[in-house]
């Protein structure tokens, strides 16, 4: 065998992916597909950003932050951020926002070439035998697996891509080349490994991280450049601490253990047997969501059905366990209608629908809850007990009696209305942390007493200096 280049491939796609991902903010990427030349450019992900963030209450993109999308702002390296924008979800909402011309239509090739490169980091990063959660390339490769043809078809299209800085001038990248020799690697790998008699091979397993992490270890205790014998003598060092620390599953120390849990259950019981009540004279003023433009509005009915969705797959998995005429009342047979557009952009397999489709009357009712509790959150939001003052207000505002057949007991509606309640909170509590670390510009005519607070502890804590980068221009 050739000496292989895709040795830590799976390691070595991750980075290729932050390389592509960071020359695509200062360039535009051409590529071709059969036959026909298509670009690809950052903006459509800031305009499809900016377009999420205008709905008031929820987002069809909720891992989206600052940190992903705006050049300023993205750390240049790191890996999770570059592989989240390249995403099955992130394309695919892409796509149809294009396809509505909600964004630039152009936007299609854009989704089209993130959508290229999460198949291919799925295919170089498998590390099951079966398909999870709808990813069929993050599997084993096999011999007739469909891997190969990805890979054949990936090395066409990378052969054509150039990037193409901003005075139309073509810029030669190494990443594009790499990612060739790597998928090359993979298909000599594959094919070496198959002779020899191995059926199946995880390409996750071609990592280097545990290795490095070893390593790393070992200079921590030792020195920089060990010796055989330091090695040695690290190690065993290593070990030993591994041993006595309290992560260590093998470890003995439950004295250890329990004394600090005493502590903490102390702590803990303490607080919930004698719950003082803090005298709340006063809720913060309730607040009114601004009319919207027509766009965000029906964006934001599409993500209340999608949410509608998500929460019949929720309590379908852990309370009605496929229960025929519980399903028949809140899902709908017509998956076709408009009102199902986003969820029917979000399967991953569109032959293959895998998502619950509510019914109108069903989401209509999750919409209005979803309306009601992000109105009253932020002047409630400081009450103890939040979760279950909001709970209380759902099931005696709403009935929710319809939504189960008599098999089921009342428990369901509470469960229904805890599965929203907890998703919101969730929510706005991942806002205001991300208000608070500055991942997250707070709206112009934010009105949220909370979201304002937080803000400016951000301003007054966060360093003064605005960091210009090279990333800037865009
Ligand atoms: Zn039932």
């Amino acid at each position: 065998m050739k000496k292989s280049p895709c040795k830590k491939g799976a390691q070595k796609a991750q980075i290729y992916t932050t390389c592509i991902r960071n020359n695509l903010i200062t360039k535009d990427l051409t590529f071709s597909t059969n036959g026909i030349k298509k670009t690809a450019k950052w903006e459509h992900l800031i305009q499809l950003y900016q377009a999420d963030s205008f709905i008031p209450d929820c987002k069809m993109l909720p891992r989206l932050t600052d940190a992903h999308v705006i050049p300023e702002k993205l750390p240049k390296m790191k890996v999770r951020n570059a592989c989240q924008v390249f995403s099955q979800r992130v394309s695919a909402i892409m796509n149809f926002l294009a396809s509505k011309s909600i964004i630039d239509p152009g936007a299609a090739d854009t989704a089209e070439i993130f959508l290229f490169f999460d198949k291919l980091f799925d295919s170089l990063n498998g590390s099951f035998d079966k398909v999870v959660d709808g990813k069929i390339f993050r599997t084993s490769v096999k011999k007739n697996s469909i891997h190969h043809q990805l890979w054949m078809d990936s090395l066409k299209v990378l052969s054509t891509m150039k990037f193409v800085n901003k005075n139309g001038k073509a810029v030669s990248i190494p990443t594009i080349k790499n990612w060739e020799m790597t998928i090359r690697g993979f298909q000599t790998l594959s094919k070496a490994l198959h002779i020899k008699g191995i059926q199946s091979l995880l390409p996750r397993v071609l990592n280097q991280d545990s290795l490095e992490n070893l390593f790393g270890g070992i200079r921590s205790v030792g020195c920089s450049n060990p010796t055989c014998s330091i090695f040695m003598s690290s190690y065993k060092t290593l070990l030993l601490n591994n041993l006595v620390s309290s992560h260590s599953p093998g470890a003995n120390c439950e004295d250890f253990t329990e004394g600090c849990l005493l502590t903490y259950k102390n702590l803990f019981s303490i607080r919930q047997e004698t719950p003082e009540m803090p005298l709340l004279s006063c809720d913060l003023p309730e607040q009114v969501i601004p009319n919207q433009l027509d766009t965000t509005q029906y964006l934001r009915d599409l993500t209340h059905t999608f949410i509608s969705g998500y929460i019949i797959k929720k309590i379908n998995k852990n309370l009605l366990k496929n229960c025929k005429t519980c399903l028949k009342l809140i899902c709908s047979n017509n998956t076709s209608s408009e009102n199902y557009e986003l969820l029917q952009a979000r399967e991953y397999q569109p032959s293959r629908p895998s998502l619950k489709y509510p019914a109108p009357s069903f989401g209509l009712l999750v919409s209005k809850i979803i309306v009601n509790i992000t109105q009253c959150l932020p002047s409630v939001c400081h009450h103890p007990k939040i979760k279950s003052i909001l709970i209380d207000k759902i099931l005696s505002n709403f009935n929710l009696s319809i939504l189960h057949c008599p098999k089921h007991d009342d428990s369901i509606q509470y469960k229904i209305a805890e599965c929203i309640v907890n998703l919101f909170l969730h929510f706005r509590c991942t806002e205001i942390n991300r208000i608070l670390s500055g991942k997250r510009k707070i709206k112009h005519n934010e009105k949220d007493p909370i979201k304002l607070l937080a803000n400016s502890w951000y301003e007054k804590h966060s360093k003064k200096k605005v960091k210009i980068g090279k990333f800037n221009q865009v």
